[in-house]
């Protein structure tokens, strides 16, 4: 992405040799012009016909034509539900708000239409191992992928902070888990190395086909919006991928006409791992990694290695970025909880973040807004738990629901059934 020089797609490479940029998939504009149109995208929905079922292989031109349908890995992901909730809107000070639930993809989280693009190119490669470090959704996904393709996964944790559900994954879909005593940080460039050593592919979101396969999130959102494009895409901030392959995808599509401008991007990170809120503020002239601490675990990444293209993406949807503290994320979660939606802490970003954001006039009540719930609330059932019984560190609960315990008598219930409870927001 910085200098330019173009490499082979069959070539095992994470970093530019020249320059040791980041890469990006080139795409044929020509053959996208001539190929692709709102009729194709649109024909292919509600078939079951593979790999087109997938909500990532639905754009297969635009992802990674040249791959042969029968070496595809696909689960098939995507084709997650927009929800349109008018009490969260309100809450967050806008009219019309959606959020696109990515924690309804096969293994519960975005990562899964990344890791169909990365396990799909390991296969290409003909490479039997594949490997991550991870705070855990990377893990889930690509043990899952790995098992599915008969590769074998291997993922790097952290020996604290993983939410069991995450870590439980994993190990159950067969991958070779290792904790190691380092952060999030440390554990990718580990990888890296003994990638390099051993001839194991990385499926990090240093690799370019991962973000090839998120970038689907931005298709899938304007064909379910009929074309239309929102105003704002609301989205959390970690390693950075999603925003990298969101402004990617974007651009892409307006490139070849199928939207006639760009969304504005919010990137939301935790202000105990916000690097690039940082830079944001400096006019992105400094940048400093940080070291990461929040309640929400996937998003608890000091260097995130996609920076720049995420700096990219503002720059082409003149986004911005906001901070959220873990009170907050904690509160927006319980919110989205209780409309029955749910999702994993991380994701709730997405709605303290997009709050903020009106309240301080940079995204307007009459702007319609596209918010990414980027994980399912099953990934982390003890911040689920310890919210609600007020065992968050620092944390107080605003919209705890408590767990009443009773006498087994028609009594005791009545004293606690006997009036209806309020609900909050
Ligand atoms: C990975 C992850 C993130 C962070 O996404 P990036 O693309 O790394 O910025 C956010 N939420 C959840 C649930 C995740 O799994
Ligand atoms: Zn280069």
């Amino acid at each position: 992405m910085d200098c330019g020089e173009q490499y082979p797609v069959d070539k095992i490479i994470y970093a530019c040799e020249k320059c040791g940029g980041l890469l990006d998939v080139q795409h044929d504009t020509d053959y996208l012009n001539k190929t692709v149109n709102k009729a194709l995208f649109d024909q292919r929905l509600g078939t079951f016909e593979a790999p087109y079922n997938s909500g990532v292989w639905r754009y297969k031109e635009m992802i990674y034509p040249d791959v042969p349908n029968d070496i595809v890995v696909s689960r098939p992901e995507g084709n997650t539900n927009l929800y349109r909730n008018a009490k969260l809107a309100a809450w967050a000070g806008v009219e019309t708000l959606y959020l696109k639930h990515e924690g309804e993809n096969p293994t519960g989280s975005f990562k899964d239409r990344g890791m169909t693009g990365g396990v799909t190119q390991a296969r290409v490669l003909g490479i039997e191992r594949v490997a991550c470090a991870s705070t855990g959704n990377t893990s889930a996904s690509l043990a899952a992928y790995a098992a599915w393709a008969g590769l074998e996964g291997i993922v790097f944790f952290q020996n604290k902070q993983i939410a069991l559900g995450k870590l439980a994954q994993a190990i159950a879909y067969g991958a070779t888990g290792i904790q190691v005593d380092a952060d999030f940080d440390r554990n990718l460039e580990l990888v890296r190395e003994i990638a390099d050593r051993l001839g194991i592919y990385v499926l990090n979101s240093i690799n370019p086909f991962r973000l090839e396969g998120q970038k689907s999130i931005m298709i899938e959102v304007i064909q379910q919006l009929r074309w239309q494009v929102p105003d704002w895409i609301v989205v959390p901030g970690g390693n950075l991928g999603n925003s990298s392959a969101f402004g990617k995808g974007l651009h892409e599509l307006y490139d070849i006409g199928l939207i006639d401008r760009l969304p504005r991007m919010a990137i939301i990170q935790a202000d105990g791992a916000n690097p690039l809120y940082r830079s944001y503020k400096s006019g992105f002239r400094e940048y400093e990694p940080v070291h990461a601490e929040t309640v929400a675990t996937a998003i608890k990444i000091g260097n995130p290695v996609n920076y720049k293209k995420a700096v990219r993406s503002l720059k082409w949807t003149d986004g911005v970025v906001e901070e959220v503290s873990d009170q907050e994320i904690m509160d927006a979660k319980a919110l989205i909880d209780r409309q029955g939606i749910g999702c994993e802490p991380a994701s709730a970003c997405t709605l303290a973040g997009l709050q903020k954001l009106v309240r301080s006039g940079i995204i307007k009540p009459r702007e319609t807004v596209v918010g990414i719930l980027t994980g399912h609330v099953l990934k982390d059932a003890d911040a689920v738990i310890d919210y609600h019984s007020n065992q968050l560190e620092g944390i107080h609960p605003q919209y705890a629901n408590k767990l009443h315990q009773s006498e087994a008598t028609i009594e005791a219930l009545s004293a606690i059934l006997g009036v209806p409870e309020a609900t909050p927001a």
